[in-house]
């Protein structure tokens, strides 16, 4: 049974960024038929914000991403606190006091030996007396696990084979001095109690896979396969981390952007399979393949999630966006058409308000100076509203008669008179939908 998760702290929303880890992992469950977790990673109260656990699964349903079930790390504290417990009872587990000076000083002097500021572990050698002195001095300290100091290899699912030197690595902190569980001890009990066997995450979380692969064993668990996925960068291959908090999910969302762009996008993006637009989550599912990403920082281009919006827009049927058309006052007599003929004109479902304060307001006209006498006449021989689907024709062949003007020259003035723009749908159904001509003297 595979069983995966997706696991954001609810101290912000959920960025491009997190999207790739989460669909990664919604993908690798569905497509085995396995369940897929969303776990809130909450184990900081202070920096948890419940609106954010809303707005989490908020973003996610909107891109369809459903989840089989929620957990909550604040409400497994216990199991954390038996955890650290057994890590003391083998002696993995100590308590140091450093203030955040102290190691920063000690960091700085190692890198200026020239050694990496890995922490030294002078907490170990206290004895009983000065730890106590310590604790009435300074209150509780943290809890450090004690790592062996060998290789830690794991095959990557992403990255392949992986070995790190754990004496290149501090011992983590697992539980800080106000008592706070922290993240690597409270995952590593949840990867293993909820039964997790894949976890993919990003390349930024390798150090803590080795450091939580030690942990497991100490504890007598079996770490899950682990893949890393390559960071995203901007176009230009610049850092993404300062501007992810303009590419939140709801950022795209309220900008218009359609759920199946961003997702046949993201599902291939920074893979050696072809990006191709879905209508459909089972598509994506069937094709995926984790080991196809490669390791090299993935490049990500926002202005890209704009033109497929456009491509899945005109795939949609009526029936998919009636409501936002009846929104907009459209008669429903007149949704059928209104789509048909503003679905390849817009980028967005946004621009359809500016075609329907067209059709219904009319435009106004744009006329070339040369033009000036030609679209009056001819605008004297258009008939009153409503038109139908034959007046375009009809009017345009009395027109040429009249005046002799054919082909671009005769059209084209006519629908920047009617429309106010030198392109867009099919004429014939556009004069259906007009309301009014403001170009008519
Ligand atoms: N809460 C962690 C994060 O958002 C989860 C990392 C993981 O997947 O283990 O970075």
């Amino acid at each position: 049974m595979t069983i995966t998760r997706f696991a954001p702290s609810p101290t912000g929303y959920i960025h491009v960024g997190n999207l790739r880890t989460a669909l990664m992992n919604y993908l690798i469950a569905r497509k085995a038929g396995g369940t897929f977790i969303l776990r809130i990673d909450d184990t900081d109260p202070v920096r948890s914000d419940e609106k954010y656990v809303d707005g989490i699964k908020q973003d996610l349903e909107w891109l369809g991403l459903q989840w089989d079930k929620v957990e909550r790390q604040s409400e497994r504290l216990d199991r954390y606190a038996d955890a650290a417990e057994k890590l003391r009872s083998i002696d993995r587990f100590y308590e140091a006091f450093e203030t955040p000076t102290e190691l920063d000083l000690k960091r700085k002097k190692q890198l200026n030996m020239g050694k990496p500021p890995v922490y030294d572990r002078a907490a170990l050698n206290l004895s009983t007396e000065e730890r106590d002195a310590l604790r009435t001095e300074r209150g509780d300290g943290v809890w450090r696990f004690k790592l062996d100091q060998e290789r830690i290899n794991w095959k990557d699912g992403i990255l392949g084979d992986i070995s790190i030197d754990a004496a290149s690595v501090s011992d983590p902190v697992l539980i800080r001095g106000d008592g706070q569980f922290l993240y690597t001890i409270a995952s590593v009990v949840d990867d293993t109690d909820m039964g997790v066997t894949n976890v993919v995450r990003g390349s930024d979380h390798v150090t803590n896979t080795a450091t939580q692969i030690q942990i497991m064993k100490a504890l007598g668990m079996t770490p899950p396969e682990f893949a890393h996925h390559s960071l995203l960068t901007g176009p230009q291959g610049e850092a993404l981390s300062k501007r992810l908090g303009t590419l939140a999910l709801r950022d795209l969302r309220e900008q218009g952007i359609q759920p199946m762009a961003l997702l046949s996008l993201m599902a291939r993006l920074g893979s050696s399979d072809p990006m191709e637009l879905r209508s459909e989550m089972s598509e994506l599912i069937e094709g995926f393949e984790v080991s196809s990403f490669g390791t090299a920082p993935t490049k990500f281009d926002v202005a890209d999630l704009f033109p497929l919006t456009a491509n899945v827009l005109q795939e949609k049927p009526l029936a998919d966006v009636a409501d936002q058309i009846a929104d907009l006052g459209v008669p429903a007599d007149l949704a059928e058409i209104f789509w048909t003929v503003t679905r390849d004109n817009i980028t967005t479902l946004k621009d359809l308000a500016a075609w329907w304060t067209l059709f219904s307001e009319g435009a106004d006209p744009v006329i070339d100076d040369e033009d000036a006498e030609f679209v009056a006449q001819a605008m004297a021989m258009l008939p009153q509203a409503p038109f139908d689907d034959t007046t375009w024709k009809t009017w345009t062949g009395a027109v040429k008669e009249a005046t002799g003007r054919k082909g671009k020259g005769l059209f084209m003035p006519l629908r920047k008179a009617l429309t106010g723009q030198s392109h867009g749908p099919d004429m014939s159904a556009t004069m259906t939908l007009l309301q009014v001509v403001k170009a008519r003297a």
